[in-house]
């Protein structure tokens, strides 16, 4: 008898359904119910007795019926109840968010902090779903990006723009890591040359990333790359700056990135940035990645 571990194919098997008839299944009061039943306690299945309670869809029969309705897709049957499958937290999350329920606006909020470019006011407002925290003096420091409508009253408003700068800094990295914010599909980044002193920021060239599935798109400066590498994350530390904590717009006190590009095709770009003595240097490549880092001393 062979003892030997068998670690599996590898395979990957992906069952698809026709996205009519699935969102179909949502056009139904008690069913929705039912998901928000289940959205109560997200983590932790629910006995079949308990989510009829707590749907509130009194006529048994009519519960069964809709929860039939859910399964496979939007709700799956485990030893212990009913729970959310990955769609179904989907909708759950959609729902908090906001998307189909809420149209808020919110407006001029002044930044506490200046612009890191030109040392101009900064604004952040929100409208069509959008936020955005821009300077009122310069063209450089422009910041717009989709934020959740449904988390806008989790804070207070003059909390809403560190919240706005998080956010980016949130979806920066996910996109940066490879991933489209709007349907979690792949996505790849290039750089992409800019004519003369066109480029974000006064870099010579620009990142562009797009969804190989939805097609989503996002833009950023060509220094944006590096502050979420590990090792320059590190340095921006050892110098005060905590990414994804310390506001985008403080981080002028550390110092901007600056660029040259090292060849036009493929674009290739030395990326770095100097503080108190210090440097640290990154070559960004075509597709985005970082190829080196190396930290020095300056004198
Ligand atoms: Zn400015
Ligand atoms: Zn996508």
């Amino acid at each position: 008898m062979s003892n030997e571990y068998d670690p599996g194919s590898g395979a990957i098997s992906v069952e698809g359904r026709s996205p009519g008839a699935v969102f179909g299944l949502l056009g139904d009061e008690s069913r929705l119910q039912i998901l928000q039943a289940l959205g109560e306690t997200p983590d932790e299945p629910v006995p079949f007795a308990e989510l009829h309670r707590r749907s509130g869809v009194d006529d048994s029969g009519r519960f069964n019926y809709h929860l039939g309705k859910l399964r496979g897709t939007f709700v799956r049957r485990t030893d212990d109840g009913y729970e959310l499958t990955y769609a179904g937290r989907q909708v759950i999350g959609a729902i908090y968010a906001g998307l189909y329920t809420a149209n808020a606006t919110v407006e001029a909020i002044p930044v506490e902090g200046s612009c890191p470019v030109c040392g101009g006011g900064l604004v952040a407002e929100y409208a069509e779903e959008t936020a955005s925290v821009d300077c009122t003096a310069c063209e450089d420091f422009h910041n717009d990006f989709w934020f959740p409508p449904g988390s806008l009253d989790q804070f207070e408003p003059e909390e809403l723009p560190l919240a706005f700068d998080r956010w980016m800094c949130h979806v920066i990295r996910g996109v940066i890591d490879g991933f489209c914010y709007t349907c979690a599909g792949r996505m790849d980044g290039r750089l992409v040359v800019d004519d003369a002193d066109e480029g974000i920021g006064g870099l010579p060239a620009h990142a562009e990333f797009e969804c190989d599935r939805c097609g989503s798109t996002a833009t950023t400066s060509g220094g944006a790359p590096m502050l979420y590498h590990p090792a320059v994350a590190g340095f921006l530390y050892d110098h005060g700056f905590e990414n994804g904590r310390t506001p985008t717009w403080e981080l002028g006190a550390v110092g901007l990135p600056t660029g040259e590009l090292l060849s036009e095709s493929p674009p290739r770009m030395r990326v770095q940035l100097e503080h108190d003595g210090e440097r640290v240097v990154t070559t960004l490549e075509d597709d985005m990645s970082i190829s080196s880092v190396e930290r020095i001393t300056v004198g």
